[in-house]
């Protein structure tokens, strides 16, 4: 009998009163479970959410919820094998399963390991320099990007249950906000088995994760502007979607991932002996068998140098032939089933819509081996390639998906024309070149860019290291214009970003420096007998500042400088030439300066600072000339706590970063920038801070 999957709702799992709609095992055939989500309280999903997940990941820093993030990643880790067990019913080989699984699981470590190195240690993020408004700098603006105060809605595609799930989850929850999760119908009973393991593990918040197996109801109903949908799917769903009602009267925040008809291209000068040839052909068979091509990031036409289409058929030919369809549980097998027969069903329709204009070159519809003792009963579907004689003036390979291992070969004879081509896919998610030449790369690259949300482009170099045509990466924008739905995800830090509101705050900079728990240019400054470097991290206040004593700059510092450094530019010291220059004599190297800087400001005792960490935004704001006196103003800028993990040295730490600027005597600014130092915590104070 068909198991009934539940629903996680307000703290507890639900399933439906009566019976479900039937998922079938896709090499089976066999009836495996019941979805449906009838009874759920949608309005009391989102109540729940916003009271009890959405406060508690809003009262977390950034760094406690990318901690939150890397611990749910190791839990699942350690569970995989039970997740690639239940995926096995979607017709995927381990390798389908790998991308799903192992890949949604290294999604939250990226997530989790950007979010402690690129986001402060604070329950929100101050976006860019502070604006100064005034000219007597007592007035000025700082944006702030703080998490909405709603929920995320994650409706998602059948053909990544784990992946499109985690994907989406990591950058919600780093930015603060509780998700509702909506997985397609037809694969759920492997997002059910991950989000058990989730909420088995007790690491999030309550509140913070909801599921909804079966049909969402009235759940747009109860969205409000704080809250966010994004739809990953059809671009038929999607639209309609985005047109309810709540979310436009609302301006609910949507995120639409569509279908996408995305171009690979062989460059004119990659013949059928060169490296690329053989890459874009291992490319292309590879994108069409994958997960049975439900990716929506495809290889779907296959853009080829008209005098190399016979070539590259045969060869895409010998390539699938090594690629056997059947049951992924032989072991022989390297392309599984389509998700179900349904879906098989919907493919061959779209294919027949192909074929008005189109031909199968490669493969057959009607006769296909099968490696599976009952091929009849699975969705079992084989590769396709097809080819578009007149692909300018036909539409059918620009506008249909058939969403399995289908592609369609387009002969092109120029660059313009492969550009023009590219981009009647109406706007795509990814596309990719395949050519020694850079040149040609470099125009098909910005010809086509507009109309794609990621591009790579492959020669032999990087084809040892590259990561696939098809494969979005969590450091990387995914995300296509147009018909590809024109949204946004991954993009590393940009998509946490979309859970959050960007303010922009104007007043004074004191007032904006306390908001923001970080000196800013303008805001007050601290002073105290006791040097900063004597200070452990606990003890430093934000807003201390040291200001040194004077050096005069000397024409000997500069030769010795030149000499130790070995940079002798005439700039420094040839009279003659720095007095024919821009400086109109000669100048003290702008890294003597910083030199001498630190040797103004550093204590030199032992003492809590440990190291200096880094040096970022240095700028030189005027020349410093000999005889110029110099002195700096050092002020705690930000704070961040590391781990109470053990460091290599032993003791606990926090990065501090110096806001430093130089001046002259004139108390003209000649350079700023910020000092990092590693400083050492007092273990008692670093552990309540905890
Ligand atoms: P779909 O039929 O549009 O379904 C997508 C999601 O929407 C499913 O969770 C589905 O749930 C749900 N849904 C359907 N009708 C709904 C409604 N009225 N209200 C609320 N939710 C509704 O797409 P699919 O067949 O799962 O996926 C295949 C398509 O997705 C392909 O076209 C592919 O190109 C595209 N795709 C795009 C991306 C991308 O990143 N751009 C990624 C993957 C897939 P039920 O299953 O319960 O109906």
């Amino acid at each position: 009998m068909a198991e009934k999957i539940a629903s996680f709702t307000c703290g507890a799992w639900h399933t439906a009163p009566g019976a479900g709609a039937l998922v079938h095992h896709a090499v089976s055939g066999e009836p495996l479970y019941e979805v449906s989500s009838d009874g759920l309280d949608f309005q009391a999903m989102t109540a729940w959410a916003r009271a009890k997940g959405g406060p508690a990941l809003r009262k977390m820093t950034f760094h406690q919820r990318a901690r939150m993030l890397k611990a749910v990643a190791r839990y699942l880790l350690e569970r995989k094998e039970s997740f690639y067990e239940i995926s096995k019913a979607t017709g995927a080989t381990r390798k389908d399963s790998w991308i799903d699984i192992e890949g949604g699981i290294g999604t939250l470590f990226t997530y989790a390991s950007k979010g402690r190195r690129e986001l402060p240690d604070e329950p929100f993020h101050v976006d860019g320099p502070i604006e100064m408004l005034g000219a007597n700098r007592t007035f000025a603006g700082q944006h702030i990007c703080v998490p909405l105060e709603g929920v995320a809605v994650h409706i998602n595609a059948f053909n990544f249950p784990c992946w499109g799930m985690l994907e989406k989850l990591g950058p919600t929850f780093l930015a603060g906000m509780p998700a509702i999760v909506k997985p397609a119908s037809v694969s759920c009973y492997v997002t059910r088995a991950v989000v058990a393991a989730i909420l088995e593990s007790e690491l999030l918040p309550p509140g913070s994760l909801q599921l909804i197996c079966g049909g969402t109801g009235d759940l747009l109903e109860h969205l409000t502007c704080q809250d966010v949908v994004t739809f990953t799917g059809s671009k038929d769903t999607g639209t309609r979607l985005k047109q309810h009602q709540v979310v436009l009267e609302h301006s609910v925040r949507f995120n639409l991932e569509a279908d996408s008809l995305n171009y690979s291209i062989l460059g004119p000068d990659a013949h059928p002996k060169t490296a690329e040839f053989e890459l874009f052909v291992r490319e292309v068979a590879r994108e069409m068998t994958v997960k049975a091509g439900q990716k929506c990031t495809v290889i779907r036409r296959v853009l080829v140098p008209a005098r190399y289409e016979s070539d590259v058929i045969a060869a895409v030919q010998s390539a699938l032939a090594k690629i056997p369809l059947g049951d992924p549980s032989d072991d022989s097998v390297r392309m599984g089933p389509l998700v179900s027969r349904e879906h098989a069903a919907d493919v061959r329709s779209q294919v027949a819509r192909l074929l008005a204009s189109c031909s199968v070159v490669v493969g057959s519809l009607e006769q296909f081996p099968v490696r599976a003792k009952h091929p009849e009963q699975g969705a079992f579907f084989p590769p396709l390639l097809l080819r578009c004689g007149l692909p300018l003036q036909a539409n059918e390979a620009h506008e249909v998906e058939a969403f399995g291992p289908v592609s369609t070969l387009l002969p092109y004879s120029s660059i313009e024309e492969a550009i023009e081509l590219a981009r009647r896919g109406g706007g795509s998610l990814c596309g990719s070149v395949f050519t020694a030449d850079d040149q040609v790369a470099r125009e098909l690259c910005l010809g086509t860019a507009p109309f794609h949300g990621r591009l790579l482009l492959v020669n032999e170099q990087c084809a040892g290291e590259s990561t696939g045509h098809g494969s979005p990466l969590p450091h990387l924008v995914h995300g296509g214009p147009g018909r590809a739905g024109g949204g946004e995800e991954l993009g590393g830090i940009r998509s946490v970003f979309h859970y959050m509101q960007r303010t922009a705050v104007q007043g004074s900079p004191q007032r904006l420096s306390v908001i923001c728990n970080r000196w800013l240019s303008g805001a007050e400054t601290k002073h105290d007998q006791v040097h900063p470097f004597r200070k452990y991290f606990d003890e430093l206040q934000i807003g201390e500042t040291w200001v040194t004593h004077r050096r005069t700059v000397t024409e000997a510092d500069i030769v010795a400088f030149a000499g130790l450094s070995g940079d002798y530019f005439y700039a420094h010291m040839d009279d003659g030439a720095a007095r024919a220059s821009i400086f109109k004599n000669r100048v003290a190297h702008g890294y003597f300066l910083v030199s001498a800087a630190a040797g103004l400001f550093v204590d030199p005792a032992p003492g809590p600072v440990l190291a200096n960490y880094g040096l970022e935004n240095l700028r030189f704001l005027k020349p410093v000339y000999i005889g110029d006196t110099i002195h700096v103003r050092l002020t705690c800028a930000q704070k961040t706590a590391r781990d109470l993990d053990p460091m290599p040295d032993g003791g606990p730490q926090g990065i501090v970063a110096w806001d430093v600027s130089i001046y002259n005597q004139l108390e003209e600014e000649v350079a700023h920038y910020t000092v990092l130092t590693l400083v050492a915590r007092k273990l008692d104070a670093a552990v309540t801070s905890e």
